[in-house]
């Protein structure tokens, strides 16, 4: 594949670091060829902040996706700008000409710009998205909801990113890119779109296995009513859920970044391409679990006892410094015999240093 070997030629360098907001990708938007890329506002955040919708193509199937849902997850939102760059520059190549002309593809990057801008999961109320698909308590659940309405997709995807500590099930290898056709009902049946969508997860593994090899989960399928994939998947329209995660040293997640790319381009070409191979591989995925912490520091000094304690990190956006701060989150520190079946990103030696000097 073409963009797997030349990636960094449609690398959109303006889109870096974690923290992507809305300013950050109007200059983008205004820089697309409006002969390719039609851009509309369909509505404004609780604060007001405009939400875009960037569509392709002109043909009868029909597809949605939507980025940072959650504000903070920001990895789908960079590699729905390079995939753009690689449809521009591609567009009069046999593939992606068919996909635009047997799709018309609809891309909503950051649902949700006020907790972009915060830096938060939620919105600015304070309310997660993606647990109000059925209250629609939110102006941006509204957007997405009214957008599935108007657009009656073929297919959906739902585009997140996981913390760093997910690994794949029975290995140390963390989940890079986990992905999952959510259920539609409580008792996980395999209903005719969730089969579509485990058929083009199929596609997507296929691509991802090749390049990164047992750093694939099965994201969990238990069933949520208020979870907006769940409940598109029970409307009947096959629903894709990506979850970006880590892979090792790459904090940025510019590696995930230009997976996800890749798994993007993939699905969509299997779709225009009407390539849906046999689900059951679908179920070869291992799940995930969630055994990773992101340091182990031995010989530390613990509540008064010389031990190896697991730490996870969290990120805060600072307003007066106007950037993201990475702080323990001390909730999750474990200490002992917790850490036995645990996995570690890193290892240091505290050599009897107190914990609360890392803190
Ligand atoms: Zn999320």
């Amino acid at each position: 594949m073409d963009l797997i070997d030349n990636y960094t030629r449609y690398h959109a360098s303006k889109l870096h670091g974690l923290r992507i907001t809305s300013s950050h990708i109007q200059s983008l938007i205004s820089e697309l060829d409006s002969d390719v890329f039609n851009t509309v506002v369909v509505g404004y955040s609780e604060e007001m902040r405009p939400v875009y919708r960037i569509s392709i193509g002109n043909g009868s199937r029909k597809i949605l996706l939507w980025s940072q849902m959650h504000g903070d997850e920001s990895t789908a939102t960079k590699s729905i700008f390079d995939l753009f760059t690689y449809v521009n520059v591609n567009k009069f190549t046999n593939v992606i000409n068919n996909l635009l002309h047997s799709c018309t593809i609809y891309f909503i990057p950051i649902l949700n710009p006020d907790g972009a801008e915060r830096y938060t999961r939620e919105n600015c109320k304070g309310l997660d998205l993606n647990r109000d698909a059925k209250t629609l308590l939110n102006s941006e659940s509204r957007i997405l909801q009214e957008q599935i309405e108007i657009i009656n997709p073929d297919f959906a995807f739902n585009l997140h990113d996981q913390t760093a500590w997910y690994n794949v099930d029975q290995t140390d290898h963390v989940a890079t890119i986990s992905l999952l056709a959510p259920a539609a009902d409580e008792e996980r049946t395999l209903t005719e779109s969730r089969k579509k969508a485990m058929s083009v997860i199929v596609t997507m593994n296929e691509v991802l296995q090749s390049i990164i090899p047992n750093k694939v989960g099965r994201y969990n399928d238990s069933f949520c009513d208020s979870c907006f994939g769940d409940r598109i998947q029970s409307f009947g329209i096959p629903t894709i859920l990506i979850e970006c995660g880590y892979f090792p040293d790459d904090e940025e997640r510019e590696v995930t970044r230009k997976l996800h790319t890749i798994v993007l381009l993939q699905s969509l070409i299997s779709i225009s391409s009407d390539n849906f191979p046999n689900y059951h591989d679908y179920f070869k995925i291992p799940v995930n679990e969630k055994r990773f912490y992101d340091l182990k520091i031995k010989n530390v000094s613990y509540n008064g006892v010389l031990t190896e304690v697991g730490v996870r990190f969290k990120r805060i956006f600072s307003e007066s410094e106007q950037k993201l701060l990475k702080i323990i989150d001390e909730t999750e520190t474990i200490s002992g015999n917790e850490l036995n079946d645990k996995l570690f990103h890193r290892e240091i030696d505290a050599n009897g240093t107190d914990f609360n000097n890392f803190c």
